[in-house]
């Protein structure tokens, strides 16, 4: 496909498409610019389903009755439905894209530091086996662009004090994994945060099996095709990331 929108593959032969934007197809969140992402990708913009993205766990399960909807309080969007576009908006929080291929469910999370500190991975896969009836360890996740541990550095106050409370009772191996404290530049103590990782762990405690979670490597921070907040800071665009089954 073309460079406006990079494509996730599962390893599934079940039609779907999952992808994300580049900072080619624009800001994502211009009305304009969401239509025309829409087209090139053939996919119908009224029925993009999107949720309020309020960084925290509030997981939406999309019916027919939601298509095009914008959940309120929500960063996690799943559903059975063919031909039903759930999308979230980054610039360097962790896209999170579920699949099951069998039973074909699909979901999307915005796993920012504030939703993946309060479990939003392994709550979304949760609710997968709890509604669908379907077994966590046939779920593929891939974890899509963003920005990496090195790159994502934060004061103790509040992030890594928080990724310290939330993953200290996983042991200090997981831990370290996750949160290390960062090469001083200054006198100020700083840490940097795997924000992939600390996911990948939480899809592994709900029942994903390691070999089908993906971590994808770019980097939104240092690759200049992709937007990303901490960089450009408040005049950043927004790419979207797509989920879509598409059978009939
Ligand atoms: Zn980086």
């Amino acid at each position: 496909m073309e460079d406006f929108f990079l494509p996730i593959t599962f390893t599934s032969t079940v039609p779907v498409l999952a992808g994300i934007t580049t900072g080619n197809a624009g800001n994502a969140k211009f009305p304009e610019k969401k239509r025309e992402i829409a087209r090139r990708l053939n996919i119908a913009d009224s029925g993009i389903t999107t949720g309020e993205q309020v960084h925290k766990n509030g997981i939406a399960i999309v019916r027919e009755k939601d298509r095009g909807r914008k959940f309120p309080a929500t960063d996690g969007l799943i559903t059975d439905l063919p031909n039903v576009p759930l999308a979230i908006f980054v610039a360097d929080c962790p896209p999170i894209f579920l699949f099951h291929p069998q039973r074909k469910i699909a979901g999307l999370l915005h796993a920012g530091w504030r939703s993946t500190v309060t479990n939003i991975s392994s709550m979304a896969v949760n609710m997968i086996s709890h509604v669908f009836g379907v077994k966590a360890r046939d779920i593929l996740a891939v974890i899509g662009p963003h920005i990496c541990k090195e790159c994502y550095t934060v004061s103790w106050s509040p992030v890594a004090k928080a990724f310290t409370e939330c993953f200290k009772s996983w042991g200090r191996e997981v831990l370290a994994s996750i949160i290390s404290e960062s090469s001083p530049v200054s006198q100020e103590k700083f840490w940097s945060v795997d924000l992939a990782k600390a996911n990948s762990y939480q899809l592994q405690r709900a029942g994903i099996v390691p070999k089908n979670i993906q971590i994808m490597p770019m980097c939104t921070y240092e690759n200049e095709n992709f937007f990303s907040y901490r960089r450009d800071k408040t005049s950043t665009g927004r790419m979207m990331a797509i989920i879509q089954l598409n059978f009939s």
